[in-house]
């Protein structure tokens, strides 16, 4: 039996898994299979709308919503976003809370004025940034939801008068959020949405009429949402993961039902690493993260002997990231109580032999 506790790409729904590959070999039943069926068929505008109009129902979207699927991961929203609507003379205010957020804001100071309004550096982004002023000429304020690599995450959304714009690779769909208050929104696929290659987008129709008509057609939202994600050949089997694994979240009772068992899943391993004086969190409580758990021991060879044991009992992907060590338990949607139950048992049983 393997956890899989990676930090993305990351565990699916086993039944995704085996949907998806059925849709391999044979898509619903045309003898043809997924990856052979022309992007432009009624095969697959099916699959594309409906995916579309399951992000639009699982995340209570209002009619000036529009949603799309692009390419190039999120890492590519951290540019096309300031191309379209910075240049010199404009201004957008960013948060400065982890490495996510500090590459989103090199890119934007290739377009425009960029204000880092809070930041959290500091402390190694260990916390989330509090009060802080945002100037009112901002065009928009962006910010990261969940830090997939601190650990950290925004529990509320911030109150400004400015479009705001949240980068959610790490946490969308994995709790309930007012997400119409967003003028746009984004996220790589390959944690709670489907598999890697394709970026979910959401975008307000007033923001959108803003965006640049001069970049790139590529680079253009408005030829995107024209085009509806079809403005050249899209990811086609990416789209159809995540369609299969939009229809298991509806299925397992939608957002709300899902963040219950987040809550239960994080708080469970939080409990447990804070009674056992080896561990240490060094997120603030508050802000801490229920994707995403950071911890250490003060101590490398525990350590060490630890993630050997992990290894030995088929956990994986708990190794933290190289800028913060220690340890990262990501539990994205599709990672099963069990799984934590099975992990909280092993540091329990390390803690009472080396405590
Ligand atoms: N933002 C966040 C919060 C992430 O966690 C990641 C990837 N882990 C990215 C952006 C970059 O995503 P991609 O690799 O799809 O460009």
């Amino acid at each position: 039996m393997v956890h899989n506790f990676n930090a993305g790409p990351s565990i699916l729904p086993h039944t995704v898994f085996e949907e998806a590959s059925q849709a391999i070999l044979n898509f619903n039943n045309t003898g043809l299979s997924i990856l052979e069926i022309g992007h432009r068929t009624s095969l697959f505008e099916e699959v594309l709308n409906e995916a579309v109009s399951l992000v639009k129902e699982l995340m209570k979207l209002d009619e000036n919503k529009e949603v799309i699927f692009l390419h190039g991961g999120a890492s590519t929203q951290f540019f096309q976003l300031p191309m379209n609507y910075l240049s010199k003379d404009k201004k957008a205010a960013y948060m400065d809370a982890g490495v996510w957020g500090t590459k989103a804001i090199k890119e934007a100071k290739r377009f425009g004025q960029v204000d880092v309004v809070a930041s959290s550096k500091d402390r190694n982004y260990t916390y989330i940034p509090k009060d802080y002023a945002v100037p009112h000429e901002a065009v928009y304020f962006h910010y990261t939801t969940n830090n997939t690599i601190e650990g950290t995450q925004m529990h509320s959304i911030p109150n400004l008068s400015m479009p705001l714009v949240a980068d959610m690779s790490s946490d969308i769909l994995s709790r309930e959020m007012d997400f119409n208050r967003f003028a746009f929104i984004y996220a790589g696929a390959q944690k709670n949405i489907g598999a890697a290659g394709v970026n979910l987008v959401v975008i307000d129709k007033k923001f959108l009429e803003k965006s640049s008509s001069t970049v790139p057609s590529m680079m253009d939202y408005k030829q995107h949402v024209s085009n509806g994600s079809m403005l050249n050949t899209p990811p086609v089997f990416a789209i159809y993961v995540c369609l299969l694994t939009l229809r298991w979240l509806k299925k397992m009772g939608g957002v709300a039902a899902i963040e219950k068992i987040n809550q239960q899943k994080a708080g469970l391993l939080y409990d447990t690493l804070e009674n056992i004086p080896l561990f240490h969190l060094p997120v603030a409580k508050e802000d801490r993260s229920l994707m995403n758990a950071v911890f250490t021991m003060n101590n490398e060879e525990l350590e060490k002997k630890f993630l050997a044991l992990c290894k030995a009992e088929g956990m994986v992907g708990i190794k933290g990231h190289r800028s913060v060590g220690g340890f990262r338990v990501s539990m994205y949607n599709a990672l099963s109580l069990s799984s934590v139950e099975a992990l909280v048992a092993l540091i329990k049983d390390f803690g009472n032999k080396y405590a």
